[in-house]
């Protein structure tokens, strides 16, 4: 694990550090397009702006809209990968692959010729997949509060559900989402029924979390796969490494190369204007601006971590 103390500035106030943040990102407040794919999400107010920084010793830093929920979306396929590992182990990557796909989060074009195996959990292919095996024989209910529990559990905070409204929206308007599943289940790479993988997949890009309950239920990913505060396991350190390889790699589909130049950290985007990031031995940070780029990724959210890194030198290559 990354030596904290050697990252870590007591001396740095953070508070000063995440409103200058929030001051540097405001002239973008607003800037980009929300998603408007899925109906519901085509509601949300654009100027939303928020960002939380959670640190290993628990002390938590927020400025703007960091308490108020917002559609989590692709940052949960963080958890749902997180805990297919914990259950099926290394014979995931029989089904899922771990290469940068270069395409949008919704591409169907690499699937024919790569035999219905996703490239990574981080597409929506992958992710579906990932669901399926999470999932097992068990139903999609259980699957789903599994992934609840774990969240709640993750970050101490019991009020973190799925809004129905979102879910039923993406259902609706999944055809997409749809004809990924379908055509991984062609090539026998879903063991469960489509519908019922789907449910999962759905509801849990659903689920309406907080900035600052993304950045503590992500902790564990900052120290190596433990609970930062108690020590205790959650993912064995060789997998908290992974799932955070992954997210430097492909967490932000055609944009990954870019924010990992620009911010340097592992990181997941959402389409509800999300980000996602992993300090290694430090913390998470979380940020919320609606307004999103070609490729999904929040635009103001991004130039808030960029400025995050400026101030305090955390990329993972310093
Ligand atoms: N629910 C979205 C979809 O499946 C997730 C995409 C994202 O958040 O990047 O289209």
């Amino acid at each position: 694990m990354a030596d904290f103390d050697r990252k870590e500035n007591p001396g740095l106030d953070y508070q000063a550090i995440v409103d200058a943040v929030l001051a540097d990102a405001e002239v973008y407040r607003g800037h980009g397009d929300v998603a408007t794919y899925i109906p519901a999400l085509a509601q949300v107010n654009p100027n939303k702006l928020g960002i939380a920084l959670a640190l290993r010793d628990g002390s938590v830093f927020c400025a703007g809209d960091a308490n108020e929920p917002f559609s989590a979306q692709s940052i949960c396929k963080v958890f749902s990968l997180s805990l297919a590992l914990q259950r099926v182990g290394p014979a995931l990557w029989n089904h899922v692959g771990r290469e940068p796909s270069g395409s949008p989060f919704n591409s169907i074009v690499q699937l024919e010729s790569e035999k219905g195996k996703p490239r990574n959990p981080l597409i929506n292919a992958g992710a579906i997949v990932v669901c399926d095996q999470l999932m097992g024989r068990r139903g999609a209910d259980t699957t789903l509060e599994e992934l609840l529990d774990f969240l709640r559990t993750r970050s101490g905070e019991k009020d973190i559900n799925v809004d129905e409204q979102v879910a039923m929206s993406e259902s609706q308007a999944g055809h997409l989402n749809r004809s990924l599943a379908h055509f991984v289940a062609a090539f026998g790479n879903l063991q469960n029924p489509v519908e019922e993988v789907l449910s999962v997949y759905f509801r849990q890009c659903s689920i309406a979390m907080s900035c600052r309950q993304l950045a503590l239920a992500a902790q564990y990913l900052a120290c190596d796969g433990s609970d930062c505060r108690t020590g205790e396991s959650v993912l064995l350190p060789t997998r908290a490494r992974r799932v955070n390889a992954l997210m430097l790699t492909c967490g932000h589909y055609d944009n990954s190369g870019d924010f990992a130049f620009r911010i340097g950290l592992p990181g997941k985007s959402g389409v509800g204007g999300g980000i996602l990031t992993v300090i290694p031995g430090v913390g998470t940070a979380c940020v919320w601006s609606p307004g999103l780029n070609a490729a999904g990724t929040s635009l103001a959210g991004a130039i808030a971590l960029e400025k995050l890194v400026e101030r305090t030198g955390w990329s993972v290559f310093a």
